[in-house]
């Protein structure tokens, strides 16, 4: 590894232990013996943080036979038991916020207060579910059978292979793995490359929590390879991925064979509805919140700003006012409010999205590209006159870019907000409470946030509808995703059988 950054980092850090650039697997933190490693950069300076192995398909396969061996002592264990190691894992997580945070900074980019926010919230995930393990109760069914008694149990469905992006490094695997270990099953974490360090100093955490070895693992190497052995493996019982669109109907068609239990959290491209009836100012600030948290890289993102049309142009300003406040730069840097874009690619990406847009009609009141402090760094771009013809409109754009529409009624306001394949999030902002019932109804989104740009935590059912997902994580349903509902039917001895 690049020595002069693993000294940095280790006088960055309160405990340097907390940097791993192994997998962990069964307990042990390995190289793997493919020889394969790959850099991982600061997105924010291009230097190189530290380096992590490929696992090659047949070590893959050995992590899952681990999870299946801890599986059989892990999920006998009682609910109590587990809920207390999850606890333990959980105030690790808190004593050792701030080292969490530096280095999902290094290797996401996100400005540290953010990353503060991001490991307090992830860590919520644990103590959550660490209660909800308790509560995975049964029934009883009043019985058409004479004689007989009958019910449910609920059981772990296996081994869980969690498959995360990089733009919440932590916290979506918490989401997945603490519901999963609360269930009694064991886990496979396959982060993304991009952002592995963060997944790593989880497990050294749930090692110290005496977590036993098998139960959680994680497992690196070339993206596509590793998903398709976890997929094709009859053990690995169940599929929770969160990332794009793209990767999860792949991930979808390649768990049918072994007919999967398979979540998925996917893409958004959330509406963000200002009532003619809000103060222009307020609506704007919020709007603003609303599009720019990760630098726009955040699958909540106000992506497409519709605007009643007697507001429009004073809301544009406000905007664009408070758009011109936000700092961006290196997310260690204090009073930052944007830190880069993952890669160079999304950079990329972004231009190409504002280039369309303005070919095609958009009016560009504000970002320019030549202000941006590094190379991955994009400036926040404010369009306007966005029409459903345009890039900004129909992709997620998964950067700062801000494209705002005008719109004349309702009716027409609805039509626009569900012209889009995604139904994640959507945001309504007005204070007339037959808009608000009218609109909440007619959106066809898993999630509708109304005055509030914070919709997120434990107790929410967070998922999508259309192609953002299939089914949900936290809140009281989050758990019933690793678990199998086994119906049995008592029937008293020596009566007569029947079907
Ligand atoms: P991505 O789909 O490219 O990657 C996600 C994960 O899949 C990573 O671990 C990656 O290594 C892996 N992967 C990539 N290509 C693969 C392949 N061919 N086969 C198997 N695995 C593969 O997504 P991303 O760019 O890391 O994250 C951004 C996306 O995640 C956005 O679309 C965003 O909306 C979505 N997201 C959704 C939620 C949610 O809860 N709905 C939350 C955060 C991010």
């Amino acid at each position: 590894m690049n020595m002069k950054l693993s000294r940095t980092l280790s006088t960055m850090l309160d405990d340097p232990r907390l940097f791993r650039q192994y997998a962990y697997v069964d307990g042990k933190w390995t190289h793997g013996d493919g020889g394969r490693e790959e850099a991982v950069q600061d997105p924010a300076t291009g230097e190189v943080i530290g380096h992590i192995p490929w696992l090659e398909a047949e070590q893959v396969s050995a992590t899952v036979d681990a999870a299946e061996a801890a599986f059989v002592h892990w999920r006998a264990l009682r609910a109590d038991e587990r809920c207390e190691r999850l606890l333990a894992w959980y105030d690790l997580l808190q004593a050792n916020r701030e080292d969490l945070a530096i280095l999902m900074t290094l290797e996401q980019g996100k400005p540290l207060p953010d990353a503060r926010g991001e490991v307090e919230y992830g860590a919520s995930f644990v103590r959550w579910f660490a209660e909800e393990g308790k509560r995975t109760f049964g029934d009883t069914i009043p019985s058409p059978i004479p004689n007989a008694t009958l019910g449910t149990l609920k059981e772990p469905v296996g081994i869980a292979a969690l498959i995360t992006p990089w733009n919440f490094p932590l916290a979506m695997i918490t989401r997945k793995a603490a519901a999963a270990m609360a269930a009694g099953c064991t886990v496979i974490v396959k982060p993304a490359g991009e952002t592995p360090f963060s997944a790593l100093a989880l497990a050294e955490l749930a090692e110290r929590a005496g977590i036993p070895a098998g139960v959680f693992n994680v497992v690196l190497g070339e993206p596509a390879e590793v998903s398709k052995v976890l997929c094709a493996e009859e053990r690995v019982k169940a599929v929770s991925f969160t990332g794009s669109t793209r990767v999860g109907r792949l991930l979808l068609e390649q768990s049918a064979n072994t007919v999967k239990r398979v979540s998925l959290e996917l893409g958004g491209n959330a509406p963000f509805i200002v009532g003619p009836d809000m103060d222009p100012r307020e609506a704007a600030l919020a709007a603003v919140a609303a599009k720019f948290q990760t630098a726009g890289q955040d699958c909540l993102a106000a992506d497409r700003i519709l605007v009643h049309e007697s507001i429009h142009d004073e809301f544009v300003e406000h905007f664009a006012e408070r758009m011109a406040a936000l700092t961006v730069g290196n997310g260690l840097e204090s009073e930052v409010d944007l830190g880069p874009l993952i890669h160079r690619q999304a950079v990329e990406k972004a231009a190409v999205i504002v280039d369309d847009a303005v070919a095609k009609g958009a009016t560009l009141v504000a970002g320019d590209q030549r202000e941006a402090p590094g190379e991955n760094f994009f400036m926040p771009v404010l369009l306007t006159g966005v029409t459903r013809d345009m890039k900004v409109w129909n992709e997620e754009t998964f950067a700062p870019v801000a494209g705002i529409t005008a719109y004349a009624d309702d009716d027409q306001v609805i039509g626009m907000a569900n012209d889009t394949e995604y139904g994640l999030a959507a945001y309504i902002y007005t204070h007339d409470i037959r808009r608000i019932w009218k609109l909440m109804r007619a959106l066809e989104y898993g999630m509708v946030s109304v005055n509030s740009v914070k919709m997120t935590g434990p107790p929410v059912p967070f998922g999508g509808v259309k192609q953002s997902g299939l089914g949900r994580e936290g809140g009281v349903t989050g758990i019933d995703e690793y678990l199998d509902t086994k119906y049995y039917c008592l029937g008293a001895l020596g009566s007569v059988s029947g079907s």
